[in-house]
């Protein structure tokens, strides 16, 4: 099966993009799994696997923004459990200027 890259915008909304990835970068490093997101008005409510709540503010400059595309991540949650294939998913999409912002998923979300 031919592999196929994936491309985000760049300046991609928050809850976009953390509802199609499934991962949180937490400040120390560690990739986690999101277990579940709810929005409320501006703020997003995570829970990881591992068993952890906390509300982000819905950003495109946050800092979980910013580290998932820079991928300033050093390693996944032992805890979280995540599998292979979704590391390696992550690790193989990219954020660019043209890539896709999500809202025609439909049509635009593999490019
Ligand atoms: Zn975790």
């Amino acid at each position: 099966m031919e592999e196929r890259k994936r491309y985000y915008r760049k300046n991609i909304n928050l809850f976009l993009l953390l509802d199609q990835i499934k991962l949180w970068p937490s400040r120390n490093g560690t990739l986690h799994g999101i277990r579940e997101l709810r929005v409320d008005g501006k703020y997003i409510t995570v829970t990881t696997h591992c068993g952890k709540t906390f509300r982000v503010y819905d950003s495109r400059t946050s800092r979980a923004a910013r580290w998932l595309r820079n991928k300033w991540v050093v390693r996944a949650c032992p805890d979280c459990g995540i599998p292979d294939w979704k590391i390696e998913k992550y690790s193989k999409t990219f954020f660019s200027d043209y890539g896709s912002d999500l809202r025609h998923k439909d049509k635009n979300e593999d490019l």
